[in-house]
């Protein structure tokens, strides 16, 4: 708790007590006879639940004063304020029972559940902070042979900084000496250390376990990894799912035309019909008083919340709580090949050069070409060149999406790619018999040869498609721009429904956006299509879909731009996990939802009807209230990775 819920916390206490004293007095104590005449004892009675009421509600009665000068007319303040200053204004009724004692309960467990409330947003919002506990506080520098430590903003790239065994990575970098085991849970929900070496790179908001590292850094602080997962977890809040939206405009509507019932409620039948009016008056009131939609209110946005940092906690980023509703109704998933469903480490597995070229020249061709493209081809094949390259050897280089690269090399134009491009520049070239993904090399519009290289799919991939389909996901595409050959065979080892080979990026979006007609008339509008890939060259479908899911995010910064939901590592099986969180948050609102209207409506029938009383009217309120947020509470329980299975999160 902090210091504004102890001191509501002992306000409340206080008033309690109060209230307990007036009631014992009003109760057992012979205040008439003490007084000597029946309305003497009522008024003391009324100021004896008047300073209960004052010390537990003043702030409640003078915020709805405040916003009726706002002309925010109908918020829970002003339906309280109503409510219980017309319990109390009943004493001027000389025919009725007094009320009083109402009044100030209701104020009193009004406040008890506001507190909750306020307990259980900060909490987790806590959570939240605590599972995202990843910003560093400061980075270690070495400054005349001693190693102080600066802000994390100060640090430029290219500075060394140092990380002792226990701390936090607080910047991007590449290791530059130390070996050690990195703890990347907070990232990834993975809790298997990660062994890391010189030469590698280090992601800020990682935890070192073991050795001392010093890392050169290679981002600022602005664009490194934990800046930007920050700054993602705090905007998802902005974007609202369809279902908040639409309880937000129900408040709007609903509270005035429930005080609209209620004022008819007071005064018609007493009107009409000559019925008392302190019975119906108190009538009104008890409809007030239940239809506050606090429960609604705060508990649909703190279920979101919940969902979404339980899920953080996983790994999984989800950027707003419009995409957990779009994901529990995922109905199909299309998946790209490479570095989705596969490793992309290419293995070469054979280059076959023309007469009068060697292996070893076409290898350097391809990865001097290579040398800027950082898609899992060109890393491989840069990989796989022993001798050293030279990037000033190169001149203008040029991305072909989805067909290979280009580039000058002294002054000769170099192409590698597949056969489109071999196609598209009118080369001849020789087909290959070998299994796997060929890289055709050109030199000055003269074919070299080419090089096979082979992927091999994640040993977990064939999990996550069927995990899918166990939750009833009827449909897995993979699309990719690979060999139909290649592509049949991973498709086949995977699992997944279908697959479409040798696609441009903009035949992938056209793919992409049959695959939503077809998910839509399937499933009669309802069903949502999910494209999963790694951000490298498929932008725009992770854009063009229902809702795009970018893995591997610790590595690749397009990823973290492109997609609505960011896994943080290369596990397929996070699409699964994504759903089955996504689909238990929704399932958390509705029932919230559904709960909190049905008893609602009836106790305000009950109301109307004469049969519930002001105390009933006040604990289903709060009752409501508090179950409502304890339900919301659970979204955030994400079971830890290793022992989530799917009966776990199914319930
Ligand atoms: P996927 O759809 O499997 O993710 P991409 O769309 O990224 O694959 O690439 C499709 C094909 O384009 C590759 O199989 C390869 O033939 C060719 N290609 C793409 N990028 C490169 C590159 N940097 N170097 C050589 N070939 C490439
Ligand atoms: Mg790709």
């Amino acid at each position: 708790m902090n210091k504004k819920q102890i001191h509501m916390r002992n306000r409340i206490l206080i008033a309690l007590l109060c209230f307990a004293f007036a009631f014992v007095i009003s109760e057992f104590m012979p205040l008439e006879a003490w007084l000597g005449s029946k309305s003497a004892a009522l008024w003391v009675e009324f100021a004896l639940f008047l300073i209960p009421y004052l010390i537990g509600g003043y702030d409640v009665v003078l915020k709805a004063i405040k916003n009726i000068g706002h002309g925010q007319l109908f918020d829970e303040n002003f339906l309280m304020t109503v409510a219980t200053v017309g319990a109390f204004a009943l004493v001027l009724f000389p025919d009725s029972d007094p009320h009083m004692a109402e009044g100030a309960a209701v104020m009193l467990f009004y406040q008890v559940g506001e507190l909750f409330q306020s307990y259980a947003v900060g909490k987790s919002r806590k959570s939240i902070a605590e599972m995202m506990d990843i910003a560093p506080d400061y980075a270690n520098v070495e400054r005349d042979g001693k190693l102080i430590q600066v802000d994390p903003y100060e640090i430029a790239v290219g500075d060394n900084i140092v990380i002792k065994a226990g701390e936090r990575v607080p910047l991007d970098g590449i290791v530059v000496s130390g070996t050690s085991e990195l703890d990347t849970k907070a990232l990834t929900g993975e809790s298997v250390p990660r062994s890391i070496a010189p030469g590698q790179d280090i992601i800020s908001g990682c935890v070192n376990l073991s050795g001392k590292l010093v890392v050169q850094v290679t981002k600022p602080f602005g664009e490194s990894t934990v800046s930007r997962i920050l700054e993602l977890v705090e905007n998802a809040a902005d974007k609202k799912a369809k279902t908040e939206n639409f309880i937000t405009r129900f408040a709007k509507y609903y509270t005035p035309i429930v005080v609209g019932i209620a004022v008819l409620l007071a005064i018609l039948p007493p009107l009409l019909f000559g019925l008392s009016w302190s019975e119906w008056i108190q009538r009104g009131l008890v409809f007030l008083v239940v239809s506050c939609p606090c429960a609604l209110v705060i508990s649909v946005p703190l279920s979101f919340f919940g969902g979404i940092g339980g899920a953080s906690r996983d790994g999984i980023l989800i950027k707003g709580s419009n995409y957990l509703e779009v994901l529990a109704n995922t109905q199909a998933v299309a998946f790209d090949k490479t570095g989705t469903l596969t490793d992309g480490s290419f293995e070469v597995v054979a280059v076959h050069a023309q007469d009068g070229y060697n292996a070893d020249e076409l290898l350097e061709l391809a990865a001097h070409a290579e040398s800027f493209s950082d898609h899992p081809i060109a890393l491989s094949i840069k990989r796989a060149y022993s001798g050293e390259l030279d990037p000033k050897r190169i001149l203008d280089p040029q991305e072909l999406s989805g067909r290979g690269v280009k580039a000058t090399l002294d002054s000769n134009v170099v192409l590698v790619g597949n056969d489109k491009l071999m196609n598209e520049c009118s080369i001849d070239y020789m087909s290959c018999e070998l299994a796997g993904t060929i890289l055709h090399v050109s030199y000055n519009n003269e074919y070299l040869g080419h090089i096979v290289i082979a992927d091999v799919i994640k040993p977990i991939a064939p999990v996550a498609i069927a995990e899918l389909h166990e939750m009833g996901i009827h449909n897995t595409v993979m699309l990719t721009g690979d060999r139909e050959d290649v592509a049949k065979a991973v498709a086949t080892e995977v699992g997944v429904d279908d697959y479409k080979a040798q696609l441009l990026p903009q035949d992938k979006v056209a793919c992409v956006e049959q695959l939503l007609t077809q998910t839509s008339e399937h499933t009669h509008g309802k069903g949502k299509l999910a494209f999963v890939g790694d951000g490298i060259n498929d932008a725009p479908v992770l854009a063009r879909s229902d809702i795009g899911i970018a893995m591997g995010a610790m590595g690749s910064d397009a990823a973290i731009e492109a997609a609505d939901v960011v896994l943080m590592d290369d596990d397929p099986t996070g699409v699964a996990r994504a759903i089955r969180i996504a689909r238990k948050t929704m399932r958390i609102v509705w029932q919230n939802i559904v709960f909190a209207l049905g008893v609602k409506f009836a106790v305000l029938i009950l109301a109307a009807l004469g049969i519930a009383n002001m105390w009933l009217a006040v604990f289903a309120d709060v009752g409501v209230a508090i179950l409502a947020i304890l339900n919301a509470m659970r979204a955030m329980k994400v079971p830890a990775r290793d022992q989530v299975s799917a009966a776990d999160v199914e319930e």
